[in-house]
């Protein structure tokens, strides 16, 4: 759009040179009709972009090829303006198109984890504790629980786990899980 009014403007300086060399005022009134034309498509693009149109305004190509009168650019501002009246009224049928049901349905699962409650603790045998204080062996804690847990545990669902050596979670003071039963396990893995 901007480019055609860019080759007008050129258009008008180059008449307007020819009127000076030929000294013909007919090429200089030329040039002046090529300007208003140049002036009126800017005005038609600014209301279009008013508009928020985004449609190419086809109809200015044959009218420029057609500029050597100031009358033609007339009938092009209508034609741009049924144009820019039909593109929004087409955008308001696309709208209610809207499904906000989906983002129900995926809150529900993630409230069913935050409400499964804190396992019991483990109650882990004398002997036992006395073995799981030289492991190595990894559980995992999450963030803000007091239990540590097997990674297998059906707890953990879809938790951001934190990994961290048996002696170390005790030592910070993390109690065994029931559900999953960390050291009665990893107790009979080491014996
Ligand atoms: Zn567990």
């Amino acid at each position: 759009m901007l480019y055609i009014v860019l080759v007008l403007v050129l258009a008008a300086l180059g008449l307007l040179v020819t009127a000076l060399i030929t000294a013909s005022s007919l090429w200089a009134w030329v040039s002046i009709g090529l300007s208003v034309l140049a002036g009126l498509i800017l005005v038609a693009d600014w209301l279009r972009r008013r508009r928020r149109s985004a449609a190419p305004a086809a109809p200015a190509t044959p009218a420029a090829s057609a500029a050597s009168a100031v009358s033609p650019p007339e009938p092009e501002e209508p034609a741009e303006e049924e144009q820019t009246t039909l593109i929004p009224a087409s955008g308001d049928l696309g709208d209610p198109a809207d499904t906000p049901e989906p983002t129900v349905t995926d809150a529900s699962p993630g409230d069913e984890t935050n409400d499964d409650p804190e396992p019991e603790v483990e109650e882990t045998p004398e002997a036992d504790i006395a073995v799981l204080a030289d492991l190595e062996d990894e559980v995992v804690v999450v963030d803000e629980h007091p239990r540590y847990h097997l990674r297998t545990c059906a707890w953990l669902g879809t938790r951001d786990t934190i990994p961290i050596g048996i002696g170390e979670a005790r030592q910070l003071g993390f109690t065994p899980c029931a559900r999953c039963t960390p050291d009665a396990t990893l107790v009979a893995a080491h014996r």
